[in-house]
């Protein structure tokens, strides 16, 4: 039986620091933020659209990077921001702070306004007042890869005048079950390499079920249809909010997202898509002020962020209306990134495990299994019998967040539909009964 990582661990980010930031140090990285239109524009509204926040006021920057949000902060009328930056991109935005000071510089209205504190905002050498205002951009994959958060709050509970405003504000995780025959194919297609028996005279075989945890244990990152999805969450309700001015670092390391859905059409669920909003509510108690929301999900405007998608090794099938319950556990690793933990039951029957007992893997379920259907097993008792029917409505299963595989098929044209076979066969339901699944229908 593996262990369960757990708070108590706490592993930490610190082994990861120079690949981090040897990372963020490099431009074309910084541009890839940049660049992504979506993400840009969403917080230079934040901030232009809620100036209150910002005129006059003491700003703090974590994780500057290129110095953005600083600018854009400076660009609403800040006093003075404190651009925190671990990588030697650092150096970087001080060069074109210095810029400001030119005869005709161009950036003239950064001049004196902006301080480059080149140190990780952890550091006891960061030296600062507290402020205003903390914004930053610490939003990884499904909202909370690369740990980031954790600085932001950090700056928040050292740095932050009470009653002062965070840039976002909010986090807002969705999950829902999606269908992908072909994706689904195309991971089961690399997992059975391993299946052959005669590679150049070579048995591979007693590696095939290490190749089929390893495939499907790697979170699927891209863009992908949002008609794939078997029900979709429609309100804020559905998500998973992360109220950042108030979350303590501890619920951030540790979280279960809880499922509920109710199947909108009759299909096989290959498994469990994610993706967040942000919010900006900028001075929440102020009539001026202009919340400013971005989506990430599959029929938002596509970001850099994309979705990810958790496949299981064995699609579950599911009828229209027929309720699927469930969680998602999420506990910090020192990859700076999380160890995710899914179970789903179809249908009314059978308890859901608890997410913080231990997670028994796959292929050990299997050989108790088949230990108690061969009578190898001792001491057999009613429960065990009834984990046997519970094979066939639940899954579960575990990946590493920062183990990621790459499917950038989706382009969002209409020939995707055609690439898609099981979309023709997702037929509005007609025999749900309305006791049972809620839908009604006249024929
Ligand atoms: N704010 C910029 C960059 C965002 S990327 C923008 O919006 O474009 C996140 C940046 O935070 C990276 O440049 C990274 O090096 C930096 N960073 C991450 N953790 C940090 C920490 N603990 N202290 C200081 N900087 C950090």
């Amino acid at each position: 039986m593996s262990t369960q990582p757990s708070f108590a661990d706490n592993p930490s980010n610190e082994s990861r620091d120079p690949a981090y930031f040897g990372y963020y140090a490099m431009l074309q990285h910084q541009q890839n933020m940049l660049q992504d239109t979506v993400r840009t524009s969403t917080y230079r509204n934040a901030i232009l659209l809620n100036t209150e926040c910002f005129e006059d006021k003491l700003v703090m920057d974590v994780g500057a990077g290129s110095g953005i949000l600083s600018y854009f902060a400076v660009q609403a009328g800040a006093k003075k921001v404190y651009a925190v930056e671990a990588s030697d991109m650092a150096l970087k935005m001080k060069k074109l702070v210095k810029a400001a000071s030119l005869p005709n510089a161009k950036n003239e209205f950064l001049k004196d306004r902006v301080e480059v504190i080149q140190a990780k905002i952890e550091d006891s050498s960061v030296k600062a007042p507290k402020v205003d205002t903390i914004i930053s951009e610490p939003i990884g994959v499904l909202l909370v890869h690369e740990r980031m958060i954790e600085s932001f709050i950090y700056a928040r509970d050292t740095f932050l005048k009470p009653g002062g405003h965070l840039f976002p504000n909010k986090g807002t995780m969705y999950l829902a079950p999606f269908t992908d025959a072909l994706l689904f194919t195309e991971t089961m297609g690399k997992a059975r390499f391993w299946e052959q028996t005669t590679f150049h005279g070579v048995d591979l075989s007693p590696l095939y079920p290490d190749a089929k945890a390893e495939m499907f244990g790697m979170p699927v990152v891209g863009h992908f249809d949002p008609k794939s999805l078997l029900a979709t969450p429609t309100s804020d309700a559905e998500g998973y909010e992360m109220d950042f001015s108030t979350i303590t670092m501890k619920a951030l390391r540790d979280f279960v997202v809880p499922i509920s859905w109710k199947a909108q059409y009759t299909g096989l669920m290959h498994g469990v898509a994610g993706w967040f909003d942000l919010l900006f509510s900028g001075n929440a108690e102020s009539e001026a002020s202009q919340p400013v929301e971005m989506s990430t999900g599959p029929s938002a405007e596509k970001t850099h962020w994309q979705q990810v998608r958790f496949m299981f090794r064995e699609p579950l099938a599911v009828n229209a209306g027929q309720v699927i319950r469930g969680w998602m556990h999420c506990v910090v690793n020192d990859m700076r990134s999380y160890t995710v933990d899914i179970e789903v039951i179809a249908g009314p029957y059978g308890e859901l495990s608890d997410p913080n007992q231990p997670f028994e893997p796959l292929l050990e379920q299997q050989a108790k299994r088949h230990a108690r259907a061969t009578g190898e097993a001792e001491g057999e008792d009613e429960e065990e019998e009834e984990e046997d029917d519970l094979q066939f409505s639940r899954r579960r299963g575990r990946w590493e967040l920062h183990e990621q595989s790459y499917n950038y098929s989706y382009t969002g044209s209409a020939n995707d539909m055609l690439t898609k076979p099981e979309h023709l066969c997702m037929y509005e339901p007609e025999n749900v009964d309305d006791a049972y699944g809620g839908i009604t229908y006249t024929v």
